[in-house]
Order: C-alpha cells, then sequence, then structure tokens
C-alpha cells in the first residue's frame, strides 16, 4: 500500500527500537526508501521492513557525533541517490533529582536528543537545499517538553529546545523545507521501561483524559501524515499523539 511517499528517500535515526522502528516501518509502507540510522545495529529493523516489502538500508553510528552523522547521510545519497525526508527519532533520557545529576548524564542527554536533532537537521537541510526540490523534518519532541517533569530536567529541557529549534528552523528554510515535530505522550516502548524510569513514574503515565499509553504506531501515523502530501501547508507546526496530556 502506497500513501504518497512513492520515490521519496527518509533518513530516519533510532530505527532499531520503538517509535523509530515504526516510522522505518510506516513509510516504507507509504512508499518511501528508508535510510535508518540508531546506536545499535539497524539490520533487524531493515530485514523486518524488507520482509514486507519494503526497501530499507542501514548505518549504526551515534547522532551525537558530526563525523557518524556527515558519514551516514553520504551513505544514504551513495544508496539511494537522494534525501528528501529526516525524521530524527533517536533519543535517551537520564531520571535524576537535578541536584544528583552530574555534568556528563546532563550533557549526554542533550548532545543526543538536541545535537543529534541539530546534526542530523543540518546535513539533510543542506542536501534538500542542493538538490532543490526541498524536503521535509519531522523532530520528534515529548509532551514533557511543555509540561516538564520533577526528575527529567536535562530531558524536558532538551525536548522544549527541539520544539524551539523547528519553530526556528521552520522560519529560516521556508519554503523549500517544511520543519515540523511529533510531541508524543506515554508511548509504549522501552523508554517506559526499567532501564528508563522508574515504577513509580511509570505507574503515573496513564493520569491522562484517554487513561492508556500509546501505541509506536499511533506516533509512526503523525510521522508518515508530517512527511506526506497532506501537510504541505504545515511549518513550524507540533502534533501531540498524547491521550491529551497537553492540548495546547
Ligand atoms: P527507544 O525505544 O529507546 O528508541 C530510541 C532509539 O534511539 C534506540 O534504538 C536507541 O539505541 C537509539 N539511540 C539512542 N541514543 C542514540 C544515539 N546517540 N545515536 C543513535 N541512536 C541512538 O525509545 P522511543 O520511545 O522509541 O524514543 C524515540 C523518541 O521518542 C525519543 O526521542 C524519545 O525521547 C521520544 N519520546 C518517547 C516517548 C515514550 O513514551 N516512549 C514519549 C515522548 C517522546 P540504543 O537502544 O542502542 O540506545
Amino acid at each position: 500500500m502506497s500513501a504518497g511517499l512513492d520515490g521519496k528517500v527518509a533518513f530516519v535515526t533510532g530505527v532499531s527500537s520503538g517509535i523509530g522502528a515504526a516510522a522505518a516501518h510506516a513509510l516504507a509502507a507509504a512508499g518511501a526508501r528508508v535510510f535508518g540510522f540508531d546506536l545499535t545495529s539497524p539490520a533487524v529493523t531493515c530485514d523486518a521492513v524488507r520482509a514486507c516489502g519494503g526497501d530499507m538500508a542501514g548505518y549504526r553510528g551515534d547522532v551525537s557525533v558530526e563525523d557518524d552523522v556527515i558519514g551516514a547521510v553520504g551513505t544514504c545519497l551513495d544508496s539511494f541517490g537522494t534525501l528528501d525526508i529526516a525524521v530524527n527519532c533517536a533519543g535517551t533520557a537520564n531520571e535524576c533529582p537535578s541536584l544528583e545529576e552530574t555534568v556528563e548524564d546532563f550533557d549526554r542527554v542533550v548532545a543526543v536528543n538536541l545535537r543529534g536533532t541539530f546534526l542530523v537537521g543540518r546535513e539533510s537541510i543542506r542536501q534538500m537545499l542542493s538538490h532543490g526540490k526541498g524536503g521535509r523534518i519531522v523532530n520528534i519532541a515529548s509532551d514533557l517538553g511543555y509540561l516538564g517533569r520533577a526528575g527529567y530536567g536535562s530531558y524536558c529541557a532538551s525536548k522544549g529546545a527541539v520544539l524551539s529549534l523547528t519553530r526556528s528552523w521552520a522560519r529560516e528554510f521556508a519554503p523549500r523545507v517544511l520543519v515540523n515535530c511529533v510531541a508524543p505522550g506515554p508511548i509504549d516502548t522501552p523508554m517506559l521501561g526499567p532501564d528508563f524510569m522508574s515504577p513509580e513514574v511509570r505507574a503515573s503515565e496513564t493520569a491522562i483524559p484517554l487513561a492508556r499509553i500509546g501505541s509506536v504506531e499511533e506516533v509512526a501515523a503523525a510521522i508518515v501524515f508530517l512527511s506526506g502530501p497532506g501537510a504541505t501547508f504545515m511549518t513550524g507546526q507540533t502534533i501531540g499523539p498524547n491521550g491529551g496530556s497537553v492540548m495546547p
């Protein structure tokens, strides 16, 4: 099935897990060729997308490292010849009281969530402007970028910055590149699991109007929409698949 992304190439980070993996599947189902980038090898996601009839290549690297991002974008161009859509899903969090958070941990969260988004966006937009067809950037923030959360200062600050970077880039690169954002609420991925979140915080996640955790497919649908022909008059906007946690 195609939903208007035939002939497009989508560069997606964080594809080895969670929302990024679902976005890779959904973009491929919509007709895009997908180039996936992750700290963990994207091979499993590539195989799964190909098994569903999609076209996907992968690259292992760190979004916070400039040379890795430049290498990945270059490999995407070598593989697929172009880059039309960039989706910044890679992210991390550090649940920690702010007075106990180390500089190293704070910097790591900001480096992955904000510097990574900047680097992937910058390299992608350079390609979109140089090939003359323009393109789309879809950044992934969080409802916590609006709300804040005790014990998540570095994460919330990094996501608030992603919301702001989205609006700045939307103004800077209009009309050739449309830059939008998806700010999910609680979604069923490892980020809500024990490696990232205490059971107490996890238990509070359903205290939202829709009273449940969302699925990765519900976020991927918003990503595909912002990447496709239905979103040609949208830039600088944020869509919130968040169960009603934020109603800006
Ligand atoms: P996830 O399942 O943990 O996926 C994140 C992916 O990003 C993982 O594959 C991870 O690889 C990768 N990654 C982490 N650091 C990286 C780096 N430096 N370079 C390249 N890849 C890196 O989490 P998710 O929930 O799908 O998160 C996706 C995005 O949605 C994140 O930006 C997150 O902040 C955002 N979000 C999630 C929720 C939620 O409730 N789940 C809500 C709002 C926003 P490793 O596993 O190897 O670290």
